[in-house]
C-alpha cells in the first residue's frame, strides 16, 4: 500500500489550526508536549553535536512521514533517526506487519516512500520543527532544550549505498538549500510570515547503518568505509543481538524470561557477524574514523530473527522480528559483555526502551536512546514525555542538575568512578563529598580545583561502565520482562465495527504510527427512508430501511497516510479494523481513482463541495451546493436531489439508458452526506479539510 505525503501548504495548515483551534498538534494534545524542567540540563552531544536530550524514535514505522516527525519532537524527542532508506524503493511489504500487542513483533522493513519522497517528508519535517522553534511553541525552557539531531539511515548493502540514487540522497540531506527553497515557496499566504525563517538546510551530517540479517563482515566494514570517507559522515553501525550467541540467547529467552515458544534458528547466528569480527571492525572503524576527523559508533541492537510461530503474519513469511520486553533483556546482556571487551567506544542503545526503563538506559551513558515498539502502543507519541519526565523526576530526587551528574550518581557506584578517574588528593576528596551532598554538581567541583573538562567526561564513563553489571542484572531479574507479565493481549470486546459509531475509546487515532486515523464530528441522525428504483420507464420511491447514526463523534481513515500495517486493528476493542471500516478518504482525485476500494474523495469549492464515493463497490457523485442547501446525488444512473440539510430527495429522474428495475440505495447518500459534511467541516481540523483555507 503506497503512502502519499501530504503538501507541505497542507501540513502546516492544519499544524496552526489545530494549535490555535483545538490546542493539539497531529492529534498529539498540547498538555503531552515536552517542555521540560528549567532547572535541569538533559542535554548530551552525539557526534560531537548537541541536542536538548537523548531520547529519540529508532528509524521504524513512526517517523518515515513529516507529521510523526513532528510529533515526536513535539513529545520530547531531539535525536531523530529517521526510517532506513535504501535504493530499492519500490518494496512490496506484507501486511499486516505490526503486532506489538504482546512484546514486539513485525515484518516491515525500509522507508515505504520512494527515495525522492522520504527527502521531502525529512526536509518538511525539519522545516515544521524549525516553524515550532520560531514561533515558541513550547515556551520559555533552559538553553539548548531544543537542540535537535536528525540522523540518517541507510541500508543494506554496499552496491546499494554507493548506487547514485543513494549517495545523491545522502548528499542532499548534508545540503537540502535546494529543496528548503522549494517548500519555503509553496507556504500558504495566511502565513506568509514564515517565508523568511533561515531554516536548516543542514539537515544531518550522521548516519546509522542499517545491514541485513546476516550481512558479511567485510561488507560492514566497506559500507561504514564508504561513509566515512566518500559521504564524509560520522556512523554509528547497528549491530544484531546475534552477537551474543545462540546459546546465551536462547537461555535468556527461554529459561530466564519463560518465552519459550519462541525459537531462533542456528543459521542466522552462523551467518552473521561474529564476535571476533565485530571486535576487529570496531578497532579498525574507530581508527578510521579519528584519522578522518569524523566520529564512530556502534548501536545495540538490532531486532532478533526468530522462526515465525504465529498466525499473525502471512504465513509467506519464514522468520519475523522481535523487539520490546525480551529484548531489552537480551541487548543490555550483550552490552555488558561488548562493554568489557571495548569499555571506550560510545554506545547508542533501542531494545524494549519505555518510561520505565530509559531513566536506567540513560545512567548506563548511552547517547542517544532510542525506542519504537514502546510508541507503537495506546497512546503512541504522548507516552515519550513520560520518559523524560520519570528521567527528571529521578535527577531531581538525586540532587544533580546535569545529565552526567545524574550517570554518575544513578547507579550507586559514583565513589568507584571517582576513584577511578582521580588520583589520590584534594580534588579526588571534594568530588567524592560534592557527591555525598544533597544537591551535587561535579562540574562546578573541578572547575573550581582547575580541573578540566574532560575530566568530567571520563568520570561519566567510568560511571556508566561500572552502573553496566548493576542495571543489566537489575533488567535481568525483573519480572516485568518475563513472558507472564507480557502475554495478555488487548481485549475485544465482541462487536462489530462499521462506517459509524463505535465505543469511541479513540485508541486508533494515536497508536497509528502514521497518523492515519483522525476525530471528527457528524450530527446525529435517525429516521426511515426509502431507495428509489426504476419501473415502468419512471424513478419512484421503493422500501428502503432504517438509518441511525447515534453519536456526533466519529472516525476516518485517511488513506494517504494508511499503509494498512494492521497495528489500529490490534488494539481496537471492536472487530474489522478502524482502517478497514470507517470512512476511507482520500486525499485526491486520482489516489481514490488509483485504488477500487470503498471510500471517499472530497473537494470544497466556493460554495459548492464535490465528493466521489465508492461504498459497496458502487461509485457514487455528490455534489452539495452550501449556499442553496440543494444537492445532487447519484450512482451514474439515477440522479436526486435533495434538500441537504434535510437529507430529503426533491426530485429523482434516471439518465437514458437505465435498466429497468434499477435502484438507487439512499442509504448511500446518507453515509456519504454525514461523512462528507462532518469531514469537511473546519471546526476540527483533519488531514481532508486541511486542504483547504
Ligand atoms: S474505531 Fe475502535 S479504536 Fe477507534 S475509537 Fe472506535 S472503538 Fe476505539
Ligand atoms: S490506520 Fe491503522 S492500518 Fe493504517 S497505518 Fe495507521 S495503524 Fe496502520
Amino acid at each position: 500500500m503506497d503512502l502519499i505525503p501530504a503538501p507541505f501548504p497542507h501540513l502546516l495548515r492544519r499544524l496552526f489550526r489545530e494549535l490555535t483551534r483545538e490546542e493539539k498538534v497531529f492529534d498529539l494534545p498540547a498538555r503531552k508536549f515536552w517542555r521540560g524542567d528549567p532547572a535541569l540540563d538533559t542535554s548530551v552531544r552525539f557526534h560531537g553535536q548537541p541536542a536538548g536530550n537523548p531520547v529519540g524514535p529508532a528509524a521504524g514505522p513512526q517517523d518515515q512521514m513529516a507529521q510523526n516527525i513532528v510529533l515526536s519532537w513535539l513529545a520530547g524527542s531531539r535525536i531523530l533517526e529517521l526510517k532506513t532508506v535504501q535504493v530499492n524503493d519500490r518494496l512490496t511489504i506484507p501486511r499486516p506487519c505490526i503486532d506489538v500487542t504482546t512484546v514486539g513483533y513485525n515484518v516491515e522493513w525500509s522507508q515505504e516512500l520512494r527515495l525522492r519522497d522520504s527527502l521531502r517528508e525529512y526536509v518538511a519535517g525539519s522545516m515544521l520543527i524549525d516553524i515550532l522553534r520560531a514561533e515558541n511553541v513550547l515556551g520559555p525552557g533552559r538553553p539548548g532544550r531544543d537542540d535537535t539531531i536528525l540522523d540518517m539511515s541507510v541500508g543494506y548493502d554496499l552496491a546499494g549505498i554507493r548506487t547514485e540514487a543513494v549517495r545523491g540522497w545522502i548528499l542532499d540531506m548534508k545540503d537540502a538549500r535546494a529543496h528548503v527553497a522549494a517548500l519555503r515557496a509553496t507556504i500558504p499566504d495566511e502565513l506568509k510570515r514564515l517565508r523568511g525563517l533561515d531554516f536548516t538546510t543542514r539537515l544531518s551530517d550522521q548516519i546509522t547503518l542499517s545491514t541485513f540479517h546476516g550481512c558479511p563482515a567485510g561488507e560492514i566494514e566497506g559500507i561504514v568505509r564508504f561513509l566515512l570517507t566518500e559521504m564524509d559522515v560520522h556512523v554509528t553501525v547497528k549491530l544484531n543481538p546475534t552477537l551474543l550467541g545462540r546459546a546465551r540467547v536462547d537461555h535468556l529467552l527461554h529459561d530466564v524470561l519463560g518465552y519459550h515458544e519462541v525459537e531462533t534458528r542456528e543459521e542466522d547466528f552462523a551467518k552473521d557477524l561474529q564476535w571476533e569480527q565485530a571486535l576487529e571492525i570496531t578497532d579498525r572503524l574507530s581508527e578510521l574514523a579519528r584519522a578522518r576527523g569524523r566520529t564512530f559508533q556502534v548501536k545495540f541492537s538490532n531486532t532478533l530473527v526468530v522462526r515465525n510461530h504465529r498466525s499473525f503474519f502471512p504465513q509467506s513469511e519464514g522468520v519475523m522480528y522481535l523487539s520490546g520486553e525480551p529484548l531489552h533483556v537480551i541487548t543490555l546482556n550483550l552490552v555488558e559483555l561488548y562493554r568489557k571487551a571495548r569499555p571506550e567506544v560510545p554506545i547508542s542503545f533501542s531494545a524494549g526502551v519505555d518510561g520505565r526503563n530509559f531513566a536506567d538506559c540513560v545512567a548506563l551513558g548511552f547517547t542517544p536512546v532510542t525506542t519504537c515498539t514502546d510508541l507503537l502502543r495506546p497512546g503512541g507519541y504522548a507516552r515519550l514525555p513520560f520518559y523524560l519526565e520519570n528521567l527528571e523526576e529521578k535527577m531531581r530526587g538525586l540532587g544533580v542538575r546535569g545529565l552526567g551528574d545524574y550517570v554518575v550518581k544513578a547507579g550507586g557506584r559514583g565513589g568507584e568512578a571517582v576513584r577511578r578517574a582521580v588520583e589520590e588528593g584534594p580534588l579526588r576528596d571534594a568530588l567524592l563529598a560534592a557527591l555525598a551532598a544533597q544537591t551535587t554538581d561535579l562540574r562546578a567541583t573541578l572547575l573550581a580545583h582547575g580541573a578540566a573538562e574532560h575530566v568530567h567526561a571520563r568520570l561519566v564513563q567510568e560511571a556508566a561502565l561500572l552502573n553496566t553489571p548493576v542495571l543489566v542484572a537489575k533488567a535481568t531479574a525483573d519480572p516485568r520482562f518475563r513472558r507472564e507479565q507480557n502475554s495478555k493481549a488487548p481485549r475485544k470486546i465482541g462487536s462489530r465495527l462499521w462506517l459509524f459509531d463505535c465505543i469511541n475509546c479513540d485508541k486508533c487515532v494515536p497508536v497509528c504510527p502514521n497518523d492515519a486515523n483522525f476525530v471528527y464530528e457528524t450530527g446525529v441522525h435517525a429516521a426511515d427512508y426509502r431507495d428509489y428504483a426504476l419501473q415502468d420507464g419512471r424513478v419512484v420511491e421503493v422500501a428502503g430501511g432504517r438509518f441511525e447514526v447515534k453519536k456526533a463523534h466519529q472516525i476516518a481513515n485517511f488513506q494517504d497516510f494508511c499503509n494498512e500495517c494492521g497495528n489500529c486493528d490490534t488494539f481496537c476493542p471492536e472487530d474489522g479494523g478502524p482502517f478497514v471500516e470507517k470512512p476511507r478518504f482520500f486525499g485526491s482525485l486520482d489516489a481514490w481513482r488509483a485504488l477500487p476500494r470503498d471510500g471517499f474523495f472530497c473537494l470544497r469549492q466556493a460554495d459548492v463541495d464535490a465528493a466521489w464515493g465508492r461504498i459497496r463497490g458502487v461509485e457514487y457523485h455528490l455534489e452539495v451546493d452550501r449556499a442553496r442547501d440543494r444537492a445532487l446525488f447519484t450512482d451514474g444512473s439515477i440522479r436526486l436531489e435533495l434538500r441537504h440539510s434535510e437529507r430529503r430527495a426533491l426530485s429523482a429522474s434516471a439518465k437514458g439508458g437505465t435498466a429497468e428495475g434499477h435502484r438507487l440505495d439512499f442509504a448511500a447518500y446518507l453515509n456519504m452526506a454525514l461523512a462528507v459534511d462532518g469531514v469537511l467541516d473546519p471546526r476540527r481540523s483533519n488531514p481532508v479539510n486541511a486542504a483547504y483555507p
